[in-house]
Formats: structure tokens, C-alpha cells, sequence
């Protein structure tokens, strides 16, 4: 592997395995990024109406999901014990509120896939569909697409993924549903149960002993030599970004009935775990269509792949890897696992984060831990990397810089946090007891370098 001349200073840190806080000197105005992008409200909206019309199908696959009609869709926790033992671990006061989006409770996968991967599937089983005649057009009762027919006719094709472990749960859970052969390349961090849950539902698991950028390729490699096999390509995927899109633009409507005011005296942070990028720039996305210059949003990767910061830092995106930085071992946030960003998201995203941060696996399993000790939240690793986000914008010089740049000091009262919880009700007991165990004498590092 080349090794990668390190360039700035925030880099000589990420290269250390610091934690680390970035702003986004490329950050613009929403407007004119939104004007610039090559997806528009449109696009969200197309995505919703698909959403929309598998709903009375979801329901009928799902039972779980009865509650809410059909629709994928999580609420927002307040944390006031957890924002109290951060802010005294920190010692760092952190006016305004506090709260977790429980997209660890999303139907069928338990994680933020349910939104990406779900709505690939779907896209997909749509389009064939219709191509075929089976499906006469998209006014239909999309309860048909429970029915023998549809299985059977979707029973010849075959839907095939690379992942860490959580994207192949959600494409599995779904293509099974609907009848599809599905097949599952999994890299190294693959938990034993992901595996079992899939076998369990006659998904092909390939179990790989290489990185998530490894498993995607021999994925899309074996794909592309079955021409009724579709690749479901989390390096490159239009389809995966604006399903998530989705989960951000109904932020607007989710806060709104909350009681909770976004607008220039009340600011909205989110921070969002960052694998691929693909879930946190589709968020984003949405909710910049939403709420505009007023929310301001971080991602969050752990000090060993830090594969989205490296990307914008260096302006080279997916040309530049981890390993390249000497990182790239495993963490124990298993979902975040990816050496290498997307340039598709990367890009689009150039100017609309805020900035990001990383976090050690020491922190991860403190975090964890104490998250589930103050408010009996048990979250996956991968997940509870934003709590620690409001900290660090406010205890670094750089999330200083930031908060003076947007005048942003005398509205921090009023403002929001949000920590976009992507994972984990889907977590067997077993394991649950084994994370909360490895927390118990982990210690938050609290020192962040800029
Ligand atoms: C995949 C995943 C993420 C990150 O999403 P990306 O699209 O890979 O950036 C975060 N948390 C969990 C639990 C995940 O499974």
C-alpha cells in the first residue's frame, strides 16, 4: 500500500488515530448548494410517493410495521440523564435540547437501511414490475405485491450486495419478502448473527476475510456476470441516497408536531454516523430542503476509518483510502467500517456539512455503555457516535470558530442537538450484554485535537 504524504496538520492527527474536530472550510449557503446539486425537492418527493405506495404491501409483509400504515418511520427520544453525565464528563455545559432519532427502532432491519436499501429494493421490484406487465401502473393496490404471482415472477431474479453487515440485513429482510434470490458478500466485521438471521431466511451469505471496499468488489464483480442479478451498490448508489433523503425531509413535519421551532433564533445540529456516507448525506440532503441554512450538520466516524473526513480534507474522495494512512483496523463500529468514501455522496456533499469529527473505540464503548446506564437506551456501536457531537463543537476551537462564524453564541439556548441513533434494536441479548460489558471500564476520551 502507497503510503499517503500527509499534507495539513488535521491530517498529521488523523494519521496519530486523535480524535479529531473538522470544520468544513468549503461549507456554502443552502441555497446555493441546493441550486448547484443534480437531485432536487423533487426527487425527495418522488422517493415518498414510492415509500407511499408500498405502504399497504409493508403491512402486509411486515406486520410490525401495522402501527404506522406500512411507512418506515422512528421518533425522537429526549436524553436529559445522558446529556447530563456527557456534560459533566466533558465539562462542557450544553445549553438547549437534547434528543436521539430512533432510527434503531425503524421496522425490518433496525437501522437507518431500512430507509436507504429498503427503497433500492422496492425501486427495483417496481420497475420490473412494471416492465413486465404484471404490474398495470403505479395506481395499483401495491398489495399485489405480496401475492404468489409477483413472488414467483421476482423468484427468477436475484438482488446481490457487499456490506458490513447491516445494508445485507435490510436487502435480505426486503428481496425475501418479495420472492428475490438474494446473495450477501460480507466483509471481516460481520457479526455471527447477521449471518444466522440471513441463512435463516435462504439468503446466500459469502463470508469474506477482507474490508468492506474487498467485499463490495467481489460483489459487483459476481453480479455483473449473472444478467439476472442486480448489484445493489452502496459505492455508487443513487437509489440508496434518496431513500435516506427521505428520513430528513420528514424531520419537518416530525419536529413540528413535537413543538419543536427550527428557524434563525432556534438552530437545529444534527450529527450522524458516516460509513460509505451514504446515510448522513441523505439526511442531510433532506434536511437542507427542510429547514435551510438553519440546520447545521456533522458526521461522525470512528479514528480508524475515517474515510468521508479524509475524502473532503483532501479534495480526492474515493481516490483516497484509510489504509493509506496506515489506518483501516478493525473497529468495533462495525457499521462505520469503510476504508474508502463514496464519490457520488462525497461530492454532492462537498459543501453542505458543517464539518465532522472522529471518535476512538474507547469512546464508542463509553458512550455505549453509559447511554444505556443513564437512559436504558441500548443502541448499537455504530450508532451512538453522535452523542458525543454538541462536545465537541463546543469544547474545540475549531466548533468555536464555527458557532462565532454563523453568530450563533446567543441562540445556542435555543437550539436543538440531534443525534441521529442509526442502529440496534435488532441486536440479540448476547451481544447486548457483551458491548454493555466492554464499556463498563472504557473511558470517553475527552480531548479533541483543533
Ligand atoms: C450503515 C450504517 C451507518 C452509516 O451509513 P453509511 O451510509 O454507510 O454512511 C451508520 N450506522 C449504522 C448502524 C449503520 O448500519
Amino acid at each position: 500500500m502507497e503510503k499517503r504524504v500527509v499534507t495539513s496538520k488535521i491530517l498529521e492527527q488523523v494519521k496519530n488515530e486523535e480524535e479529531v474536530f473538522w470544520i468544513n472550510p468549503r461549507f456554502k449557503k443552502t441555497e446555493e448548494t441546493l441550486n448547484q446539486a443534480p437531485y432536487t425537492y423533487t426527487d425527495i418527493q418522488e422517493a415518498e410517493d414510492r415509500f407511499q405506495r408500498f405502504a399497504p404491501f409493508i403491512q402486509l409483509a411486515f406486520p410490525e410495521t401495522k402501527e404506522r400504515e406500512g411507512l418506515l418511520e422512528s421518533e425522537i427520544t429526549a436524553i436529559p440523564s445522558m446529556k447530563k453525565w456527557l456534560a459533566d464528563t466533558y465539562q462542557t455545559d450544553l445549553p438547549g435540547d437534547f434528543y436521539i432519532k430512533r432510527d434503531d427502532l425503524l421496522p425490518i432491519s433496525g437501522t437507518i437501511k431500512s430507509r436507504g436499501a429498503i427503497y433500492e429494493v422496492l425501486k427495483y421490484a417496481e420497475t420490473l414490475a412494471l416492465e413486465s406487465g404484471l404490474l398495470k401502473s403505479t395506481e395499483e393496490n401495491y398489495e399485489v405485491f405480496a401475492s404468489e404471482k409477483f413472488n414467483l415472477f421476482f423468484s427468477k431474479y436475484n438482488l446481490t450486495v457487499g456490506t458490513t453487515g447491516n445494508l445485507g440485513i435490510s436487502v435480505g429482510a426486503m428481496g425475501r419478502a418479495l420472492g428475490f434470490q438474494v446473495t450477501v458478500h460480507m466483509s471481516e466485521e460481520a457479526k455471527a448473527w447477521k449471518k444466522n438471521y440471513l441463512r435463516e431466511r435462504e439468503v446466500e451469505v459469502i463470508e469474506h476475510t477482507t474490508n468492506f471496499s474487498k467485499a463490495v468488489e467481489e460483489g459487483r464483480a459476481a453480479s455483473k456476470a449473472d444478467p439476472k442479478s442486480y448489484f445493489i451498490d452502496d459505492e455508487h448508489s443513487e437509489e440508496l441516497f434518496l431513500g435516506y433523503t427521505v428520513g430528513g425531509y420528514r424531520m419537518k413535519e416530525l419536529l413540528a408536531q413535537e413543538g419543536i421551532q427550527v428557524d434563525a433564533d432556534h438552530p437545529l445540529f444534527v450529527y450522524l454516523p458516516c460509513g460509505i456516507g451514504g446515510s448522513p448525506s441523505g439526511i442531510t440532503f433532506g434536511l437542507k430542503h427542510a429547514f435551510g441554512d438553519h440546520v447545521h450538520c456533522f458526521f461522525a466516524e470512528p479514528t480508524k476509518m475515517p474515510s468521508m473526513l479524509i475524502g473532503l480534507e483532501t479534495q480526492q474522495f474515493d481516490q483516497v483510502s484509510a489504509e493509506e494512512f496506515g489506518l483501516g483496523n478493525l473497529t468495533i463500529a462495525d457499521g462505520l467500517a469503510v476504508p474508502r468514501t463514496s464519490a457520488l455522496v462525497a461530492k454532492l456533499m462537498n459543501h453542505d456539512f458543517s464539518g465532522g469529527y472522529t471518535l476512538k473505540d474507547e469512546s464508542f464503548k463509553a458512550l455505549l455503555t453509559n447511554l444505556y446506564q443513564q437512559e436504558n437506551i441500548f443502541l448499537e456501536p455504530a450508532a451512538v457516535a453522535g452523542l458525543a457531537g454538541p462536545f465537541k463543537l463546543l469544547n474545540t476551537k475549531a466548533g468555536q470558530a464555527y458557532i462565532q462564524k454563523h453568530e450563533l453564541e446567543d441562540k445556542l439556548p435555543h437550539a436543538t442537538h440531534i443525534a441521529w441513533g442509526t442502529g440496534g434494536s435488532m441486536v440479540p441479548d448476547k451481544d447486548r450484554y457483551d458491548f454493555i460489558e466492554q464499556g463498563q471500564d472504557s473511558r470517553l476520551k475527552t480531548k479533541t485535537a483543533f
